[in-house]
């Protein structure tokens, strides 16, 4: 079956049921799509504190009161897969396994997955020691000995976020050992210990994490931390997008700051978004901005018709 609506939702995390929240209180028809839980990352959070407004909740709470809030305004979820997007001219096709939609502008909500080390006790130590962003949860560790590692960007910029919190810092990381300019800011900072040409290869505890112990070769050394934030590599889920002309393998999508991404007509939201801060409060706000701009552009789009 094929069918038309003005705007595409991909994704019903943060970023794409806020998007919703905003329409739905417009007169354009569009449909939210979801392959997985509704609420996307939210289902995997112990607890938010930094999300304004609220003391403190769960994620799966939170995703409750947004699911709510989409009843309220009458908006149901379409808990489809889309495998594929097209574009005809204007138009935007998606495809279901069942169906085809035909669309005006696409908003994409997809988010990321955070790549885990797969070692054993990960899953058994998520919010009991580890956690993948220290921005979240580095309040839960104030004061005390942690451990981070990350070669990426983003592991010094939570690096930074930790050391005026934290007691101690390890920062492992395996690159090579010179110092960049992103370390150089880390060092001055005298609670910081560097460990470079090192992984994470065991997590230790009963119950909650203790310790972590680290590798290099045959060297180990284990540390005895409240708790560790092994920072490895993001990877966005932009799979479906290179049919459309977006970014290339493993990029996140560069926007404006109206979040339109490079191709007309469509807008990228949440964490699959290139962007500094990767957050709750930051994902609802791509969400309401790329409504707003997403009926600017319906509009400029029915002006051209009616100028021809
Ligand atoms: C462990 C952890 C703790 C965190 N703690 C906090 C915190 O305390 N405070 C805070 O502010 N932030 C926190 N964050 C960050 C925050 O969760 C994210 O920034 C935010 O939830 C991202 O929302 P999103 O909508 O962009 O993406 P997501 O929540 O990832 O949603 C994307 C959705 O798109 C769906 N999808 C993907 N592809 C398709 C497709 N082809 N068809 C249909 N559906 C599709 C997915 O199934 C998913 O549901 C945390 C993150 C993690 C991992």
């Amino acid at each position: 079956m094929t069918i038309k609506k003005d705007i595409a939702i991909i994704g019903t995390g943060v970023a794409g049921m806020s998007a919703a929240i905003y329409l739905a209180r417009t007169k354009y028809t569009f449909e939210i799509f979801e392959k997985s839980a509704i609420g996307g990352k939210l289902n995997i959070i112990n607890k938010i504190e930094n999300y304004p407004g609220v003391k403190d909740i769960s994620g799966f709470d939170l995703a409750m009161d947004f699911i709510n809030q989409l009843k309220s305004l009458d908006v149901s979820v379409n808990n489809t897969e889309i495998l594929k997007i097209e574009k005809d001219n204007n138009l935007f096709k998606l495809y279901s396994k069942k169906d085809t939609y035909v669309v005006k502008a696409v908003i994409i909500a997809t988010g990321m997955q955070i790549k885990k080390l797969g070692l054993a006790n990960e899953e058994s130590f998520i919010g009991k020691g580890i956690s993948y962003c220290a921005t979240c949860d580095g309040f839960f560790a104030k004061d005390k000995t942690v451990l981070l590692y990350g070669n990426e960007d983003r592991a010094y910029l939570e690096a930074l976020f930790l050391v005026g919190l934290v007691k101690k810092l390890y920062f492992v990381h395996d690159n090579n050992c010179e110092i960049t300019d992103n370390f150089e800011k880390l060092i001055k900072y005298p609670n910081v210990i560097e460990i470079c040409g090192y992984k994470i290869s065991a997590y230790n505890g009963v119950g909650h994490l203790e310790s972590v112990t680290i590798k290099k070769s045959q060297k180990e050394k284990t540390f005895e931390v409240s708790m560790v934030f092994p920072l490895s590599k993001e990877i966005p889920n932009n799979y479906l997008f290179s049919g459309i002309g977006l970014n290339n393998k493993d990029k996140f999508i560069s926007t404006d700051e109206d979040c339109k991404t490079s191709i007309d007509g469509v807008y990228a939201i949440g964490d699959i978004r290139k962007k500094k801060l990767k957050q709750v409060v930051t994902a609802a706000s791509d969400g309401a901005i790329a409504a707003t701009a997403v009926i600017k552009y319906l509009l400029s789009l029915k002006k051209d018709e009616q100028d021809k």
